[in-house]
């Protein structure tokens, strides 16, 4: 099938080497910089043209951040389902989602597992749909060799709590379409900076975060800033869509300048990050064998940088409950096709319940463990004994 009401075909143009050294990579995060990370694919899908009437294909085991910013936008969000087994979007099911009023492809790489790819933008290109990569999970996997976000015509990232790097809040858009980056360039003349009070609020639950959390105190931390976040002190990830009155103030602000200064300092690290992050995911993949969880698999040429390591799970609610007991940080996101929606709510996102049965059957397996920097061999140490002491040990 042809998308006959498509623009003509937007080749992907990546204007950069493909293994840009790490300067290079900052240089691309700090150039359109947002107040969050949805804030920034609304100004992708603004560039691209996306309006009221359009649909923009996305995963379904997502949060709600992603149909936030195709709603903000006046457009309609279709959920495709994630492949059997796993984590990310099913390329069979994308180009059966695909009809005549399809205007752009979101591909996520759950958990920094990278999507398949290749499949996804050749389905997308064929059909003249621009693919926009969500790289909030990870900004360092590749695959064979090439880093993801440099895939599809654009690609944008989040700097919240618990993403691989974390300012407080915030988001970055990069394009590898030049004709896209003016389009994004000429928009972002237009978004605000937030109000200094605003941004000093940011920064304080920044430090309040990094003085408090490490993987022991997780339910700790947890805790109280759900309480803080209930209690409208501390900004939440979630507004609910049903009490927005057209966009939301949020989508027209870019990134306050405070934060922008950490995300700069935050970035010279990046590649230390990433290594860390590489180091602990592998020893949890090779030393935990517990029958009570599932890694999941992936193909040679892909080099994932997880920004929590996945696995799923048939004994959730015990698993979650002894972790807790026993202060192991075992983290449950995404419990719902749309997170944090349930039941009915999931239509005021556009998901039809029972729809993607793979996102779902994820949903309920799936748990989490931290590759941070907070992460040391006493912490891998205590979630792989943990683990292993819960099911039996394999192999
Ligand atoms: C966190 C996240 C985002 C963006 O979140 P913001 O809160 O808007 O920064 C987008 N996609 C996924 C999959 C995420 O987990």
């Amino acid at each position: 099938m042809t998308n006959p009401a498509a623009k003509s075909a937007l080749p992907a143009r990546p204007h950069k080497p493909e293994n840009s050294p790490p300067e290079a990579i900052a240089g691309e995060l700090l150039q359109f910089t947002y107040f969050r990370g949805r804030v920034a694919l609304a100004a992708i899908l603004r560039a691209l043209g996306v309006q009221i009437g359009d649909e923009v294909l996305i995963q379904a085991f997502t949060c709600i951040a992603v149909p936030e910013a195709i709603l903000s936008v006046g457009a309609k969000p279709v959920y495709v389902d994630v492949e059997a087994g796993g984590i990310n979007m099913d390329p069979a099911d994308l180009d059966k989602k695909i009809s005549p009023n399809t205007r752009a492809v979101v591909a996520q790489h759950s958990f920094g597992l990278p999507a398949n790819i290749s499949r996804i933008t050749e389905i997308a290109e064929a059909k003249g749909i621009p693919v926009v990569e969500d790289c909030a999970h990870t900004i360092m996997s590749r695959v064979n060799g090439k880093r993801v976000g440099s895939f599809g015509h654009a690609s944008f990232y989040s700097y919240e709590a618990a993403k691989p790097v974390f300012v407080g809040i915030g988001g970055s858009a990069v394009c590898n379409d030049d004709a896209l980056e003016r389009a994004v360039r000429a928009g972002y003349t237009k978004y605000a900076e937030p109000p200094v009070s605003s941004q000093l609020e940011t920064a304080a639950m920044f430090h309040a975060h990094g003085i408090a959390y490490q993987p022991s105190t997780y339910w700790t931390v947890r805790s109280m800033f759900r309480t803080l976040s209930a209690a409208g002190l501390i900004r939440g990830n979630y507004n609910k869509i049903a009490d927005q009155r057209g966009p939301a103030s949020d989508f027209t602000r870019r990134m306050g300048r405070i934060q922008k200064h950490r995300l700069r300092q935050e970035l010279r690290g990046l590649t230390a990050q990433s290594d860390h992050r590489r180091e602990v995911s592998t020893a949890y993949r090779t030393r935990i064998r517990s029958s009570a969880v599932h890694h999941i698999d992936f193909d040679s040429g892909v080099d994932p940088v997880y920004g929590r390591y996945p696995l799923l799970t048939e004994q959730r609610a015990s698993l979650v409950r002894e972790a807790q007991k026993a202060r192991v940080e075992v983290a449950v996101f995404y419990d719902s096709a749309v997170q944090p929606l349930y039941g009915e709510a999931l239509r005021s996102a556009g998901y039809e319940p029972g729809s993607c049965p793979n996102a779902e059957w994820a949903s309920e397996r799936i748990i989490s463990l931290p590759t941070g920097r907070q992460v040391g061999r006493r912490e891998i140490d205590r979630s792989v004994d943990f683990l292993n002491a819960f099911g039996e040990v394999q192999g």
